[in-house]
């Protein structure tokens, strides 16, 4: 297959990259704008591949788009290009609403007059794979604010779950899975979509919990929790997630809905203190990591839970996770200490770890 993906040189996408490029014999065009978030430098293994091909431009641009898909002629896309950080959605969601809502529409729309070009065969053959994430879904209920009767039967998102998005970021999210659908019902697009819970891996932004934990750390700096840390995330390797969508794109079905998650449900105050444990016994000093642990003011709207009912993709896909949590953070730890200069050229002086997503005075 020709794949192209958007938003390839971001974490998640360079993970789906690699795997295309390094377990398959398929081809991929990676469009990518090369924001903040984007970074050549995670494609590195297999950017000389004769199977990879880079284009920079914004998925916002029709007349670029429709050049690339009549240039390359793809059986499939898959969209991953977004603004995804719910903290910088909060300071600003304008960006959210234009890459992650208009960028989707301009792709359905280049979509659609592509299909309009080829033949009935190929028309059969295509997919437009759209990646998103369980935060549409909203919170779900925590077990501290339930009794333990109650709480032995905890809810799971499924795909038949209502949409219910609280910040900026997952609502711009939500909106372009509902264009997606529509697109599908409307204009015979076809379409599957996957909501995935939290990632963590290699190659993972250092504004997002996990790496900014583990280079903080290293460098003795505070370690963020927001409030008491109790909010509960599910959580996935990358290279999991990666090779899940790889199952979506090649064998699901058209129209459906696979949700996918790694049953990881961990609260955000355990994670941190296991990433401590690793490196106090990866890199032991004097005094324990975790006595940098500092609580800071919440993040606005911030969700209590999430957690992925997965049982379709397992059953009808036949994918599992082969990560446990405990194996993936810790090579995701031994990845972070051997890629201090990836870590480096990624924050160039644009972001310093500093706190994003604060409101300052209520409305
Ligand atoms: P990321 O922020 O690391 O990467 C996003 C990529 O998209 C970057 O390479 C960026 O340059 C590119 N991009 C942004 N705006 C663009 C535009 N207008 N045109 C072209 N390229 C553009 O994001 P990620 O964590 O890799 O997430 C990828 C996708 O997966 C997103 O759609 C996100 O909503 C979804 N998702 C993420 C998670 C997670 O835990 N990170 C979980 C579930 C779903």
């Amino acid at each position: 297959m020709n794949i192209l993906v958007t938003g390839g040189a971001g974490f998640i996408g360079s993970a789906l990259v690699r795997h295309i490029i390094n377990n398959t014999s398929d081809s991929v065009i990676n469009v990518d704008k090369l924001t903040y978030a984007g970074n050549l430098e995670s494609l590195k293994d297999i950017e000389h591949s004769e199977r990879y091909s880079f284009e920079c431009h914004d998925i916002c641009n029709q007349e670029e788009m429709l050049r690339i898909f009549k240039t390359y002629q793809p059986d499939a896309v898959m969209h991953l290009a977004a603004e995804s950080h719910v903290d910088r959605s909060i300071t600003g969601p304008s960006d959210f609403i234009q890459t992650n809502i208009i960028g989707t529409y301009t792709l359905l729309e280049v979509t659609r007059e592509y299909l309009s070009t080829l033949d009935e065969k190929q028309k059969q053959s295509f997919k437009f794979h759209h990646i998103s994430t369980d935060e549409v879904y909203g919170d779900l209920p925590h077990p501290d604010e339930l009794d333990e009767h109650l709480s032995a039967a905890l809810p799971l998102f499924t795909e038949k779950t209502s949409y219910a998005p609280s910040s900026p970021y997952s609502a711009s999210k939500a909106s372009s899975d509902h264009l997606v659908r529509a697109w599908l019902r409307t204009y015979g697009i076809p379409v599957v979509v996957t909501n995935c819970s939290n990632n963590y891996g290699p190659y993972h932004f250092p504004e997002k919990l996990i790496p900014l934990v583990i280079l903080n750390a290293l460098e003795g700096k505070p370690l963020p929790v927001y409030g008491e840390g109790n909010q509960i995330r599910d959580w996935l390797y990358v290279e999991d997630h990666a090779r899940a969508l790889y199952e979506v794109v090649t064998k699901g079905q058209v129209g459906e809905t696979y949700n996918i998650g790694g049953h990881n449900e961990k609260k955000n105050l355990e994670v941190v203190k296991s990433i401590c444990e690793i490196l106090d016994n990866l890199v032991p000093k004097e005094k324990k990591y975790s006595e940098q642990i500092i609580f800071v003011a919440d993040r606005p709207g911030h969700d209590k839970r999430y957690a992925i009912d997965a049982s379709k993709i397992y059953s009808d896909l036949g994918w599992k996770p082969a990560e446990t949590f405990e194996t993936g953070l810790r090579k995701t730890v031994e990845w972070y200490l051997d890629n201090q200069v990836w870590c480096q050229s990624v924050q160039n002086g644009s972001y310093q770890r500093e706190r994003l997503g604060q409101i300052k005075g209520k409305i």
